[in-house]
């Protein structure tokens, strides 16, 4: 049987920097796993807008919505702050997460027992962490028509609107109770049912489908307003969140910087079933392309290193491999290895981008 497909999209800045040191693990998975893959890869932002005139070609398209998974870098950058909306960086990004139809945006925070101490709240509130924050992607507020600015009497008045369908929210729902069964098996859901009718329907929506599908995972449902409180209060009662875009986006931010570093956290999007049974999925680290520092060998790896370990689990079926990427990185860090962004001023000399990939490496050999 041919190998699954992977098209890796490395982008800008940053980008090709991480994604060098995720190419060096997908070829030990070869080697020591017995793991292939059928690797392509494209041009995806400012490298697209560079080659084609457009930040995602038709064809790079085509090629992403043929792909068991996509693995992206990062777009962007101040050679591209200028060009035309339209052809902006980010504008490849934004095609293929709406052309695949990506509604399901999963954002891990994990926090790392050796990195506890970088997070702004006290240790034992976010050592071990490892929830997942999952955010309906394609719906919502930041789409609902009617939307704009229009005059109203003397005045403007600025319009949006917060819109769901149940299929919409079913699909994420049901997303969200999938991942809980491969995790700790409880999924909290966030709306403000309290004053909003689509958080009404949110919460109706949820329940029923986890009284249909998934009664044996546990279900509770927490005004977001709440949520945001307990999350930095005691965010370890979480296993997986489910909220609509716009929460969602709030939420995932604040979730993140339990954790300490940009540099450490990946995400995946994923949409409907596709004839092999897997999502559609996009993984990519949560960071931009970091122009302050690219090509200085200072960008920490982690972040994307720990997205391939998440189309592992997601579009692979390779949970195992998984976790095992994931205890490798966890023994890095134990071992003190940091890059700059993991490092206060005091703290010694950090590692290259490089020298993180080789520790990683080192440690998987290690795990065998
Ligand atoms: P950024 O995430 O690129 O950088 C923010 C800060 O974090 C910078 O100081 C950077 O050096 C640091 N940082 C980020 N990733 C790091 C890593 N792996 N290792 C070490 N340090 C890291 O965000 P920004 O500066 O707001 O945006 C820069 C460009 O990236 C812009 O063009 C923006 O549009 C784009 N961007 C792209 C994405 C994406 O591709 N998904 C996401 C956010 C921003």
């Amino acid at each position: 049987m041919a190998n699954p497909s992977l098209l890796i999209l490395a982008g800008d800045g940053i980008g090709p920097e991480v994604m060098a040191e995720v190419k060096r693990i997908i070829g030990w998975m070869g080697a020591k796993r017995g793991i292939h893959f059928d690797v392509s890869e494209d041009l995806v932002g400012g490298a697209a807008y560079d080659v084609h005139g457009v930040p995602l070609s038709d064809a790079t398209m085509a090629k992403a919505q043929a792909a068991f998974a996509v693995l992206l870098g990062a777009v962007g950058g101040p050679k591209y702050d200028k060009l035309d909306f339209s052809v902006k960086p980010e504008r490849g990004l934004l095609r293929l997460r709406k052309e695949m139809d990506l509604f399901s945006n999963l954002r891990p925070a994990q926090c790392f027992d050796a990195l506890a101490d970088f997070s702004s709240l006290k240790r034992d509130v976010v050592a071990g962490l490892d929830i997942v924050i999952v955010r309906e992607l394609t719906s919502g507020v930041y789409f609902g028509e009617p939307r704009g600015i229009f005059k109203e009497g003397n005045e403007r008045v600025g319009i949006n609107t917060q819109r769901y369908t149940e299929s919409e929210i079913a699909r994420v729902a049901k997303s969200a109770f999938e991942l809980a069964r491969k995790r700790g098996n409880k999924v909290c859901s966030m709306e403000k049912a309290n004053v909003m009718e689509s958080g009404i329907l949110w919460r109706d929506v949820v329940q029923e489908v986890h009284d249909r599908d998934y009664p044996d995972v546990e279900l509770s449902h927490m005004y977001a307003d709440n949520g945001a409180m307990q999350l930095v209060r005691w965010p370890k009662q979480f296993d997986v969140i489910v909220t609509d875009n716009l929460f969602g986006d709030v939420l995932s931010d604040c979730a993140a910087m339990l954790t300490g570093s940009l540099g450490m956290l990946p995400s995946a999007s994923l949409g409907a079933p596709m004839a092999n049974g897997r999502p559609k999925a996009l993984y990519e680290p949560v960071h931009g392309s970091a122009p302050d520092i690219a090509g200085t060998g200072r960008a920490n790896p982690i972040a994307c290193i720990l997205s391939f370990a998440m189309a592992l689990r997601y579009s692979f079926d390779q949970g195992d491999e998984a976790t095992r990427i994931e205890k490798a990185v966890e023994k890095v860090l134990a071992d003190g290895v940091r890059t700059a962004d993991l490092m206060g001023p005091q703290d010694g000399t950090p590692v290259t981008t490089t020298q993180m990939g080789d520790a990683v490496l080192a440690a998987l050999d290690a795990s065998l």
